[in-house]
């Protein structure tokens, strides 16, 4: 059975585990750099971007991040984790880095104050039926795709919420506090194959 990362350095990890383990994934914590050359997959999970990006590399385990995406590693990013999956970054901390790969410009805390946090329901074509109840908490949109990314879900006022470049998933809401499986499994599909 293919062994998934969840990346431990902050954030929604145990969520994240419990999804994948509830589909039956082999799932370890990543925090070392050895461990990032041990799994077939990695989720980078929702948390604050600035922080990942400052533990990733007192840890270590950035620039091995980095080189596995670029051989093609699949890895699904929520909110913060988006972040970090994207090539470019607007209103990020100064100086702030990501570990890139998806050919696309996210933009940090893309929502007002007065809606910071909120659930909808999106319509996601790639996914099949019912609608994806997504929980957006201090959420980026993502901005500016390059010719390779797929857009998977939009809210109803046009701003792209989850995309897919190759074995790069990212959403910008959290399906692993509403109970939706169905991105975990569309990466785990990847980690697979
Ligand atoms: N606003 C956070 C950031 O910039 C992301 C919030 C989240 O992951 N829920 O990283």
């Amino acid at each position: 059975m293919p062994r998934v990362g969840v990346l431990a350095l902050q954030g929604d990890v145990r969520e994240h585990e419990r999804v994948l383990r509830a589909l039956g994934a082999d799932v370890v914590r990543v925090r070392r750099e050895e461990e990032v050359w041990q799994v077939d997959g990695l989720v980078i999970p929702g948390g604050e971007s600035s922080v990942i990006d400052k533990l990733a590399r007192a840890f270590g385990v950035r620039d091995a991040i980095v080189q596995r995406i670029r051989d093609g590693l699949p890895v699904y990013g929520t909110c913060a984790g988006l972040i970090m999956l994207a090539d470019r970054i607007a209103d990020g901390i100064g100086g702030q880095r990501t570990f890139g790969g998806l050919d696309a410009t996210v933009r940090r805390n893309a929502f007002g104050r007065q809606s910071e946090s909120f659930e909808v329901e999106l319509d996601a074509p790639a996914l099949d039926a019912p609608p994806v109840r997504a929980a957006f908490i201090r959420a980026p949109v993502v901005e500016q795709l390059g010719p390779g990314v797929e857009v998977l879900a939009a809210l109803p006022d046009g701003r792209i919420v989850a995309v897919e470049q190759g074995p790069l998933l990212g959403t910008a809401f959290h399906p692993e506090v509403t109970g939706e499986t169905r991105f975990h499994a569309r990466f785990l599909e990847r980690v697979g194959g």
